[in-house]
């Protein structure tokens, strides 16, 4: 009988480790599940943020520009701020579609004391020189304390147009070639080629400030095309224009060996009907373009969107007819 009791204990007190060891097991197994998924939580953040961060500088790019002046070229020089020790930097490409620093010098002018336009990215102040040459200067809206840092951010900007306006200028000799109507083949794409100047600023953090320099677009500033590829609902992209951007992709830019697969965006400026004899031609004076790259490719900024950017162009697009080779 005390046998029996004995097991009957030992049994009881077998059975309770047992539970407590399945209470322990499980709570491990809920401690590890936890675990887990805090790991998954904290990548899945930051992988949400990265995202934002992404949509964030993609939407900056995006913003529309605002105008919110008008100059008088030839007004006093009460609203002119004359500019003191300005260098300038020309910039061309070498054979190769790389970016090359052509030459350096002083020159003096005057800054219209308002900005005359804010972009998502930069802002844009007229600019005139001594013998009535009127230009835009555009600075970084949000600039970093380094100065080489800024120079690079706008160099971006300048290697985009210099690109732009090279493959523009196939474009161009490539509409001749075609049996186009004479007003589509003397028609011309152009891009503004900036300068880079910089200037002392006591108030920019590094003591200097770096402005893009070109030179101003007379008439109605207009904008055709967005800089991730997509278009104004109601407003038409010209034929010339969505041509020229199908041929920007198809026209190969080559760095040293490597071969760049891009196309050309954001199509903003103004037009004009080149009046020579016969019909007249349309000629589109642009500035500001992006680039984007099917590679990754930092150094066209921030405005690339990369393969997404070119879907979403070629998406809306339909080759018109008469543009043959793919255009
Ligand atoms: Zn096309």
């Amino acid at each position: 009988m005390q046998r029996k009791q004995k097991k009957h204990e030992l049994a009881r007190k077998l059975s309770e480790q047992l539970q407590r060891e399945l209470e322990i097991h499980q709570e491990l197994k809920q401690a590890v599940h936890m675990e887990q998924s805090l790991k998954d939580e904290q990548a899945t953040r930051e992988e949400l943020q990265e995202m934002v961060a992404r949509e964030e500088s993609h939407g900056r790019a995006l913003q529309m520009q605002v105008y919110v002046g008008c100059p008088d070229w030839t007004g006093s020089r009460q609203n002119w701020q004359p500019l003191q020790a300005v260098q300038k930097h020309d910039y061309l490409l070498d054979k190769t579609d790389r970016l090359e620093r052509a030459s350096a010098s002083h020159l003096q002018l005057q800054l219209f004391k308002q900005p005359c336009a804010f972009g998502g990215m930069r802002y844009a102040t007229f600019a005139r020189m001594q013998d009535g040459t009127r230009l835009v200067a555009k600075r970084i809206l949000k600039e970093g304390r380094n100065l080489e840092r800024n120079r690079k951010v706008l160099e971006a900007d300048v290697r985009c147009m210099c690109i732009a306006n090279r493959i523009a200028d196939g474009f161009n000799q490539a509409l001749r070639q075609t049996s186009l109507p004479k007003c589509f083949k003397e028609a011309r794409v152009t891009f503004n080629v900036p300068s880079i100047m910089t200037v002392p600023d006591d108030d920019a953090a590094c003591g200097k400030a770096v402005y893009l320099l070109e030179p101003h677009l007379p008439g109605e500033w207009r904008k055709w095309l967005q800089n991730d590829g997509s278009t104004f609902p109601g407003r038409d992209v010209p034929a010339l224009l969505e041509a020229f951007v199908h041929y920007s992709y198809h026209d190969s830019r080559s760095d040293g060996d490597v071969k760049i697969r891009l196309m050309v965006l954001d199509l903003q400026g103004n037009l004009t009907q080149n009046r020579g004899p016969g019909p007249a031609c349309s000629c589109f004076q642009l500035t500001d373009p992006s680039i984007s790259t099917v590679a990754d490719d930092t150094r066209f900024g921030e405005t690339n969107h990369g393969i997404e950017g070119i879907h979403k162009f070629l998406h809306g697009h339909q080759c018109s007819e008469g543009m043959t080779r793919g255009w």
